[in-house]
């Protein structure tokens, strides 16, 4: 069968996520891979082994995706997990007892929770610092120092990282460096071009984008880290299953056209937002006077479509989530729908109030991730709502 795909790299990432070599199934020519439910493969010679022998370490559906996701992110191998959680702890499991590693303080709560009580336990040691600093990333370095994980924009307060520069100072130390990609997708930003040797995803945000699936994904920016991933993600078993590998493939054909919408109107609602007299802060690295916004403009081609913002107390941010009408109340974000979240009491509710204090993360503090519906209804249901709170 001919090589539908020739020349693939060439293209324009919007091309490359309509055309990534596996959307046409290659048995049938079907405009979508078939969903592989299946767990075992017949050995048609005994001698000869099929080339999936069991859905454990191969499946064609999940092979797919993990295709898809290696051509956006520009890696050697794609891998794909059952949650983001389970692509994060499956890549440190490249670390072993008394390593170190080195962690953007305001990570992923999950991410947090991973580190400081069940890798802690298996003896892997983290320091916590400010990666907007890079004297503080200099000053974690420990002769046990294995790798260092960055999470930008950081979530809630967004936070800009510079990926080359971390990047570049982790290869002088022979330090693996791992991003959390999951805020920007590779729609906007490509770790690996800029040095990172790992990609992760919660694919259950933007790239999947519908609020319907739980996936993770990880990317080797290369073959030695492709080839321990592989080995890691067979012996620990933390695959995704054939369904959810299809349903994540068809959220992320339309990607571009979800993050492009979203975007602008997120631009929007920041903008607005900074204009009010009655909102304490507004945290989106697209405004003018954000901190990261150049190494933002430098690292990626947009600002995302997550705009946090203070609205000044507690009670005020407590009624405000009762009296708006569009967005879901609820964690999670990158979806069609715009989603609401108090990080306060949803995902940083673990967090002691003194630390979420020092890192911005106030009772008055909402996260709004922007959906597709029209930017005018959302300002106006914004409008009445912070009118009435
Ligand atoms: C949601 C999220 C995760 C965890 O992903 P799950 O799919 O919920 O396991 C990790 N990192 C970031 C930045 C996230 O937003």
């Amino acid at each position: 069968m001919p090589n539908k795909d020739h020349g693939r790299s060439e293209k324009k990432f919007e091309t490359k996520l309509i055309h990534f070599g596996g959307e046409v199934d290659r048995a049938t020519g079907a405009s979508s891979v078939p969903i592989y439910q299946a767990s075992t493969f017949h050995h048609y010679d005994i001698f000869n082994p099929p080339k999936h022998d069991y859905s454990r370490s191969g499946n064609p559906t999940r092979e797919a995706l993990e295709e898809y996701i290696a051509v956006l992110e520009g890696g050697t191998q794609g891998f794909a997990f059952s949650s983001g959680m389970s692509a994060i702890s499956t890549t440190f499991m490249l670390l072993s007892a008394g390593d170190h590693i080195i962690v953007t303080e305001d990570v992923y709560g999950g991410t947090y929770r991973l580190l400081t009580t069940i890798m802690s336990r298996m003896n892997i040691e983290t320091t916590f610092v400010d990666m907007t600093k890079p004297e503080q990333v200099k000053a974690a370095l420990k002769p046990n120092t294995r790798a260092v994980y960055m999470e930008t924009p950081s979530n809630p307060t967004l936070k800009i990282t510079d990926i080359a520069d971390i990047s570049a100072w982790a290869h002088e130390h022979g330090l693996l460096s791992i991003v959390d990609n999951t805020f920007m997708t590779p729609y906007y930003q490509r770790p690996i071009e800029l040095g990172a040797d790992i990609v992760l995803h919660s694919a259950t945000k933007f790239l999947s984008g519908h609020s319907d699936v739980l996936a993770g994904l990880a990317v080797a920016g290369n073959d030695e880290v492709g080839r321990q991933l592989k080995y890691l993600q067979n012996g620990l078993g933390t695959v995704l299953g054939a369904q959810e590998s299809w349903l994540l493939m068809r959220g992320m054909k339309t990607l571009g056209a979800r993050m492009a919408h979203s975007e602008i109107s997120a631009r929007k609602l920041a903008d607005w937002l900074d204009e009010r007299s009655d909102i304490d802060a507004v945290y989106y690295p697209g405004l003018p006077d954000h901190p990261g916004r150049e190494v933002q403009e430098k690292q990626s081609t947009g600002y995302g479509a997550v705009v946090s913002f203070d609205v000044g107390s507690e009670d005020r941010a407590k009624r405000l989530l009762s009296e708006v009408k569009l967005p879901l109340v609820a964690v999670s974000l990158g979806a069609v729908e715009s989603i609401l979240s108090y990080p306060a009491m949803m995902s940083h509710a673990s967090m002691p109030k003194e630390v979420r204090a020092e890192r911005g993360i106030t009772g008055g503090l909402l996260r709004f991730s922007v959906g597709l519906e029209d930017i005018g209804d959302l300002i106006a249901d914004l409008d009445q709502a912070l009118k009435r709170s």
